[in-house]
């Protein structure tokens, strides 16, 4: 098997009478049968072929296989969004009565999922702590179908053993679902430890540069058929431009994390003695409780960091306002460098107490590293604590 950059570009399903050298785009909402026998064979699955983008197009289908092929599985599907790829992925294999046992420190609208929507359904949830392993069988139930996790965490940027998380959620006759998000498939391919399903939002590093929202869920094709099946019939599919976008988007991921992840490190090691800070969290610094776990499993630390400013919400917030450079938006994985304050922003719904257990602090900054010089976006930094 080729290595993953060559597989990031060069895998390509679809190509039409012109012999283009990049990758086309299909932006059509049907097909054409070519008579009525074969609409009727495609319709009753006896031939293979394309009806109707919401149920499978070319676009779609490219990157779909492209990141089934970088996270290690048999199939994927792709979703309008990274929600709808956890949702459809949830709601595909939970049934009344199930339960999921979920890391408390979960993306905040996963969070909104299990305890506003699956819950009116009959599914429940236990939430445990990612940085505290040993307390998680006290939350298995025999009706527990689904471990949720997600490494590293956002914001808490802590670190899971996939290997371990695997191995548990088997033996308690649980599926591992990872949210792969922060990683990619790039930095750490769970299934490689054997997670059962993968989910992303796209929107973030693997678009990479801000432009549109995707998701894709990785898993093996008997999952992907049924989670298929509920997205062709419920819509959450992801539009042919987003895909195209997104197929191109993959041909450089590894090339744009290498740098994300050396500016995240430098800036790491440049602040953590910082007089201004209590704090500096990233996986690849050696004082990170995740250290060793994170070096076995990822290639580099991400494209993440996070540190505490000293004098909490108000030292927080003032912080965000001296920024001159660095962006304050609602996204990660950008080529811009953003900052955001999760306890008034992202997180601000979770109650005080939740926050607090999931290491998000008043004074808790999150930091996306963009692409722009890693001198620039350190001395918008080290101007804004100072
Ligand atoms: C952004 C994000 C999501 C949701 O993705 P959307 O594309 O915005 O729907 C899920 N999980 C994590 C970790 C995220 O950062």
């Amino acid at each position: 098997m080729k290595q993953f950059e060559t597989r990031a570009i060069r895998l390509q399903t679809e190509r039409s009478q012109h012999h283009e050298h990049s990758t086309p785009i299909f932006p059509t909402s049907s097909f054409i049968f070519d008579d009525a026998e074969h609409m009727r064979a495609l319709f009753a699955e006896e031939a293979e072929g394309n009806i109707y983008s919401r149920f499978s197009n070319p676009s779609v289908r490219e990157f779909e296989l492209k990141m089934a092929s970088l996270e290690g599985t048999e199939d994927a599907v792709a979703t309008a969004t990274g929600m709808a790829a956890i949702y459809s992925t949830l709601a595909t294999l939970l049934e009344q009565g199930d339960h999921i046992v979920a890391c408390r420190s979960i993306f905040g609208s996963s969070y909104q999922i299990l305890t506003q929507y699956l819950v009116k359904w009959g599914i429940s949830h236990t939430f445990v702590d990612a940085g505290d392993p040993s307390g998680w069988k006290d939350a298995v139930r025999p009706s527990s179908k689904i471990l949720f996790i997600e490494t590293p965490s956002n914001p808490g940027l802590d670190v899971i053993d996939l290997e371990w998380a695997a191995q548990f959620a088997h033996q308690n006759g649980m599926l591992l679902v990872v949210d792969n998000c922060f990683a990619t498939p790039y930095l750490q391919t769970p299934v490689q430890w054997g997670a059962d399903i993968i989910t992303h939002s796209a929107t973030k590093f693997i678009d990479g540069q801000g432009r549109v929202l995707g998701g894709v869920v990785c898993a093996s094709e008997k999952h992907i058929k049924s989670i298929h099946k509920f997205i062709r019939n419920t819509g959450p599919s992801l539009s042919p431009f987003n895909a195209w976008v997104l197929s191109k988007s993959l041909e450089t991921l590894a090339v744009r994390m290498d740098r994300h992840c050396d500016h995240a490190l430098k800036l790491a090691i440049e602040l953590k003695d910082h007089p201004k800070l209590r704090a500096v969290h990233y996986p690849f610094l050696p004082d990170h409780p995740g250290h060793q776990i994170a070096l076995k499993q990822m290639r580099a630390g991400g494209g993440l960091l996070t540190f505490e400013v000293q004098g909490g919400l108000t030292a927080g917030t003032r912080f965000m306002d001296r920024l001159e450079m660095i962006t304050i938006t609602a996204n990660l994985g950008d080529t811009r460098t953003i900052a955001t304050h999760p306890a008034s922003s992202t997180h601000s719904k979770l109650p005080p107490e939740e926050r607090e257990r999931v290491g998000i602090t008043d004074g808790l900054i999150r930091v996306s590293v963009g692409l722009e010089h890693a001198d620039d976006i350190l001395n918008d930094i080290v101007q804004a604590l100072d």
